[in-house]
Formats: C-alpha cells, structure tokens, sequence
C-alpha cells in the first residue's frame, strides 16, 4: 500500500503551507476553488446544475437551465430514465451512453438527473481527502492535516447532493486536466491545481455530443472515469488526482461515431429513438410548452414526487454497499457472457454492477438472476463491432440472435 505521500506528493510537489493563504480564508478549511484560482470553473459548473445565482445562467443558455426540466415531466424516456437512475444507484455500472439523433430529448433527459442526484461526501480539504480513505487505508491513506482531524474527531468531509457538472465546449486541455497553479507561481511557488477530471470527483460529469471533442479529450474522461483517479505532469511536477465520478455522455450517429474500445467502455448504453405515439407527443409538447413559460411553477409542480424519488434513490444508495451477488447467479451470468462470446469483459462486470443496483432499487440485498435479466437490455446491446458499425449505418440496433434466448440461458443451464 502506497501512502499519501507518495501517491499525491510526488518529487518537486510542495506541500501548501497555511500561512499561503490570504488572511480571509486561514481559518476557513482549505478549499480548493479558494487557494487554486478555479473559481471561476466553479462557477460555471455551479450554472451547468442550475444551483447558481437565480438569472446569472440566463447568459449561458447553451449551457443549461437554472431550472431544469422536471426528471419526471419525461415523456416516453423510460429506458434511459431507467438507466440513468441505475448508474446513480451504482456508479461502478461504467457510465452511460446514450445515443440517437438530435431532438429525440437526450440532452434534457440527462439535465433533468440534477433533481434527483443522492448525497455524497465532498472533502473539505486542498487534496480531496475523504473518511473512506482512512477506512481503506488507515491514517497514511490521507494527508497529516487530515489525519489529525480525524484523530481530534473532526469531520473531513461534508455531505452534500452530488453535482451535475457539464464539460463546457469547447474547452481547454488545462480545464480538462489541471495545470500549473499560476496564482501559487505568482508568489514563487511551484504547484499543480486539478482540472475538471478531479473536480467531478464523486459527482455526475455529462458530456453532451462526445464526438463535437478532440479525441485526447474523449479518451481522457472516459479513461479517468473507468480508472478512478488519473496523473499529471506539467512543468516538471506531476500529481494524481481522484476522479470517481459518473460519466454520462450523448452521441448522435449522424455526426460522428466513436471507436469501438471507447464505445465499450461504456457500462451502459441505451438507444433514444424519438417519441412516435401521437398522445405522447401531445403531451411531451403541453408540457416543455408550460416549462418554457414559467419555468418555476412548473418544477415546482413535481417537487413533491421528486423529493420521493429522490429519498429512494438515496434509500438505494446506501443499501448497495450491502447487496450481494450469490454464487448461483454468478454462474448463471457467466454462462450467459461465456454464450455471447463478447470481446470484452466489461460488460460482464457492468451486468453484475449494474444488476446489483437494480436489486438495491427493488429494496433487496441479494441478486438473482431475475435482476441480471432486468438489466441486460441496458448493458448487452452494441457489444459487437459488427452490431456497431450496422448502428452506425443503418441508425437501428439489429436484434442480437442472443435477446430472445437470455431467460433460458440464465435460467436452463446454458440449454436456450
Ligand atoms: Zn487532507
């Protein structure tokens, strides 16, 4: 086990001294955002979840809404508000992709999940020191400051609504990465600050029309969110930063594909097709028709339900950490992979994971192979290279020979 020290202080890293600080925030607990000159970062993060100042986003429309489109005014979005809800639940389920073409309403879907997003701990200090640090990896696992608070038993971190936070565009890669900390330079001092991979660190990071972004962009927050935690080295200093969050990400076919290794990546995927029923359409109109002319009343219409959903979302949660995969479903999912020969493991891992959830949401602790089968239409679809380049051809899933034999090869032995 790697200490602290060597794991986030690395040669020519100095560690920030209080007295750095100006006089106004000695006595506060060193925040980032203070001491790295982000602020600005934050703020604008602080408009994409609509948690600003009433009016200020208004300047940033393209941005997002201050107040977002109700997650339960969704009409027609059950699978990806499904989805989304899953990897909320569980954001080890590997991300979520959702695809389609533009107006099929993925956009306002994923801004809806602000409403709804559970508690999470924010570290209180400069190096994202949280209280599972020391649970994994004893006092060593977390900065001296840290560890002193935590033997005077004071809290490291506070708990608070995770945050939506939307990768600008365009954007520049020491937004993206962290670079050298030009306030810290000022006054003669050596230092890296985090870029927006650390800063979503245990928050929801949603991507809108991934392919609009260079590739070094695309390849890093999907690399930095399967991997929980990725380096930098600028200047001769290098660091390595938390950067445990969800990515949720939209990709319209009609303008750009990813390769295939990346789209892999992805836990969860699911296919947007635009609402067709007439009654649908209907209401989805009424309804983004009575948001856009008074947006407040309209959110406030659905408080209450949010706020349900919310608390059993939260519920979900905190009973995952206590949800088992028994042996017999293990075997039962392995046999399933081992059937579709996927070229990956992946989707092994975020079938279970994202099982799991599903029995957290159903207020159970123990997955059956029921919870496998409810979940494989979210994680088995867009497996194969062929199924792929067909999508991106063609705009529809061909049906995998495979997805009407599911429930007999998880239940019958392997025998469909
Ligand atoms: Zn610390």
């Amino acid at each position: 086990m790697r200490t602290f020290d060597e794991f986030f202080l690395p040669e020519g890293w100095e560690r920030m001294d209080r007295s750095d600080l100006p006089e106004m925030f000695r006595d506060m607990e060193t925040e980032g955002e203070l001491v790295t000159g982000v602020r600005s970062l934050q703020d604008l993060i602080r408009k994409a979840t609509g948690q600003g100042e009433e009016g200020a986003a208004l300047e940033d429309a393209g941005l997002a809404e201050v107040h977002p489109f109700p997650f339960l005014a969704l009409v027609g979005m059950e699978r990806v508000q499904q989805a989304l809800i899953l990897a909320v639940i569980n954001p080890r389920v590997g991300g979520v992709l959702l695809l389609g073409p533009t107006g099929v309403g993925k956009t306002t879907a994923v801004r809806s999940l602000a409403g709804v997003l559970p508690q999470v701990p924010r570290s209180l200090c400069y190096y994202g020191c949280l209280p599972e640090d020391i649970e994994e990896g004893g006092l060593e696992a977390v900065c001296p400051t840290c560890a002193e608070k935590h033997q005077r038993g004071e809290p490291l971190a506070v708990m608070e609504p995770a945050r939506l936070l939307e990768l600008p565009y365009p954007i520049q890669p020491e937004e993206v990465w962290g670079t050298l900390d030009e306030r810290a330079a000022r006054k003669g001092r050596h230092r890296l600050r985090r870029g927006l991979l650390g800063l979503a660190d245990r928050q929801v990071l949603f991507v809108d029309e991934i392919t609009r972004y260079p590739a070094a962009v695309q390849e890093a927050v999907i690399e930095a969110g399967s991997q929980g935690h990725y380096t930098l080295s600028r200047g001769g200093l290098t660091a390595m930063y938390r950067s445990q969050f969800l990515l949720v990400a939209t990709l319209n076919p009609q303008r750009g594909r990813l390769p295939f290794p990346m789209l892999d990546r992805f836990g969860m995927r699911v296919v947007v097709q635009p609402v067709t029923a007439a009654e649908e359409r209907a209401l989805l109109w009424e309804r983004v028709q009575a948001w856009r002319r008074s947006p407040r009343a309209f959110v406030q219409a659905y408080e209450e339900s949010t706020q349900a959903l919310r608390r059993d979302i939260q519920e979900a949660r905190d009973r995952l950490a206590r949800v088992r995969v028994p042996e017999a479903t293990l075997q039962a999912t392995a046999r399933l992979m081992a059937r579709l020969g996927l070229p990956s493991l992946r989707a092994d891992l975020a079938l279970l994971e994202a099982a799991r959830a599903y029995a957290a949401a159903e207020g159970r602790e123990t997955v059956t192979p029921e919870d496998v089968r409810a979940v494989a239409p979210f994680v088995l679809p867009l497996r194969h290279p062929e199924e792929v380049e067909a999508y991106f051809t063609t705009g529809q899933v061909p049906e995998a020979p495979w997805a009407q034999k599911v429930e007999k090869i998880l239940y019958n032995g392997g025998v469909p």
